[in-house]
């Protein structure tokens, strides 16, 4: 973690955000506060808070971070009964929404069975992958797309779909899912992803 701060560090963009995931699983008992005062030093570390960026012409953004998964005993993990309080708590006018979990059913197939038609997509045509993402956050990034900001929502933790897709929730708003992760199995795991948002 250490050398991932150092390297955070020498990144020349104006503004840094870092949330954590399943794997950071050192960070179960600190604080947010601990985490961002003595650890991750060169960014901004987001955990069930916000920021507000401001922006040419009286514009902002208001970014939302939050790390919780369904994994079991790894970091941040909660069950599939109690995490849609984690989504409870994102602000209406959030407009950039960053998760490590996935929303259920975009970019979320990753290793598991599905037999026969798959009850989440519809399709027959993945038997040896499973949706990972949840379904309730898929709900919640569309109710604040509907009826607030909701532009873009990142996330992670399925390596095997790392990609961007849009998705027209209202006849007029539009919302980007964009998965992150990094591309294990490709050389080129580590070029980083850039996204154009127009305001
Ligand atoms: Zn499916
Ligand atoms: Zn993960």
């Amino acid at each position: 973690m250490r050398q991932f701060n150092e390297y955070l560090g020498t990144l020349p963009y104006r503004i840094k955000i870092v949330i954590g995931g399943n794997h950071e699983i050192g960070f179960n008992n600190l604080t947010r506060e601990y985490i961002q005062k003595h650890i991750l030093t060169n960014a901004i570390y987001l955990q069930d808070n916000s920021l507000r960026v401001q922006l040419p012409e009286h514009k902002s953004l208001l970014f939302y971070g939050t790390p919780w998964t369904t994994s079991h005993n790894m970091g941040f993990s909660m069950s599939r009964d109690s995490i849609f309080e984690k989504w409870e708590a994102i602000p209406d006018d959030t407009d950039v929404l960053i998760t490590h979990l996935p929303p259920q059913g975009y970019l979320d197939l990753a290793s598991g069975t599905t037999e026969g038609v798959c009850k989440v997509c519809g399709e027959s045509n993945h038997p040896y992958n499973k949706h990972w993402g949840e379904a309730k956050l898929k709900q919640k990034t569309k109710y604040l797309c509907e009826h607030g900001r909701l532009k873009l929502h990142l996330f992670g933790h399925v390596h095997e779909e790392c990609s961007g897709i849009k998705v027209k929730v209202t006849r007029t708003k539009t919302l980007m899912y964009y998965n992150g992760s990094a591309d294990c199995g490709s050389s080129q795991a580590r070029v980083p992803h850039a996204i154009t948002l127009s305001l």
